[in-house]
């Protein structure tokens, strides 16, 4: 009998995931990618001459399916502890707070996307429209609000806000925090990373990540963002050097306002099934690169029994 074909939409990890967890599973899949890379919201972008982390700022680790992949990361070098420890900003202080391991990665977290991937992935490929596939199968990987344009009555679709993030480059690293900082109630910035610190290689680079409100200023032309993001960086930080370059890149669906519930994934069986994994299938409450991993290896798990 003929393996099943499962097609997945979008190449972030959450439809690595689904995807190689399939494939583990005998089923024969077909990923497809809009962009020119994989990565999705794991973007590491070469500016300058290195990697730079343009979206996520690390990952955390908590299920224990999920550490045994990062430890496999950790293992073959491809992700590295961090730290525990980030600085606080806030309008009348500055502190430092300690939580859970934030692990990086030397290449760039979308080093992790490609090697969760199974296959080759065919970029540059948008679906517009699910009735252009032939497929067993159709998962949908990305945001809520761009799968809802596929398939809007699937399911109760969720918002999700924007975020700018500005990367720059300086003359050598001399600012007030260590790895990165925190920035609470805050009209402009939420978080400012030493990427040269998280990569692990000491260059002088920022990144920078806007409050939801800064980023909506600024949708339509991310690059005016870059002026309000060092003035806000200068008044927050009191550095007084300047850039030597800066680059702006839009998310526009950064991060979910809220979560399915208790729910792992969507999969729906009235005709040709439908899949739906993402950040915002999260049950532990945190849409993050871990809820993503495992919303599209649980996905693939149902999936693969219903077809097969
Ligand atoms: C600025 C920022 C900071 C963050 N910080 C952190 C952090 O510090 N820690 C953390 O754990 N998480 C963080 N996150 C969240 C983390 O990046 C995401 O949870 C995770 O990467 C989501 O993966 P995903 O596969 O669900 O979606 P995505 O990575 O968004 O992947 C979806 C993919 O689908 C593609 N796609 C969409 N529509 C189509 C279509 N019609 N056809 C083909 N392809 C399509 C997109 O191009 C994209 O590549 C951050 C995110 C952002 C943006």
């Amino acid at each position: 009998m003929a393996s099943p074909r499962v097609a997945v939409i979008g190449a972030g990890l959450s439809g690595a995931a689904c995807a190689q967890a399939l494939q583990d599973r005998d089923i024969e899949v077909e990923i497809f990618e809009r962009g020119r890379a994989p990565g999705g919201r794991m973007a590491s972008p070469t500016l300058h001459g290195r990697r730079v982390d343009m979206g996520a700022a690390y990952f955390t680790v908590k299920d224990p399916s999920f550490i045994a992949i990062a430890d496999g990361w950790v293992a073959r070098g491809l992700a590295r502890p961090w730290t525990d420890s980030f600085d606080v900003f806030t309008p009348a202080d500055h502190d430092v707070t300690t939580g859970p391991m934030r692990f990086a990665a030397p290449g760039g977290l979308r080093s992790l996307v490609r090697d969760q991937l199974p296959c080759g992935v065919r970029v540059e490929a948008p679906v517009e429209s699910l009735d252009d596939l032939t497929h067993d199968a159709v998962v949908l990987a990305m945001p809520d609000p761009q799968a809802a344009r596929l398939a809007p009555e699937a399911c109760e679709w969720v918002t999700y806000e924007p975020v700018i993030a500005v990367a720059s480059g300086w003359p050598d690293r001399s600012w007030a925090f260590t790895d990165a900082a925190f920035v609470n109630d805050d009209p402009d910035l939420s978080f400012i990373a030493d990427d040269g610190a998280r990569r692990g290689d000491g260059a002088a680079v920022l990144v920078v990540h806007t409050t939801a409100d800064r980023a909506q200023t600024h949708l339509d032309r991310p690059d005016d963002a870059v002026a309000p993001v060092l003035s806000a960086l200068r008044r927050i930080t009191g550095i007084d050097a300047a850039p030597t370059w800066t680059h702006a890149h839009r998310w526009t669906f950064a991060k979910p306002t809220s979560t399915h519930g208790d729910a792992d994934f969507g999969l729906g069986a009235t005709g040709r099934p439908l899949g739906i994994c993402g950040d915002a299938w999260s049950p532990s409450g945190a849409p993050r690169v871990e809820s993503a991993w495992l919303s599209g290896s649980r996905l693939a798990a149902s999936l693969a029994a219903m077809l097969t």
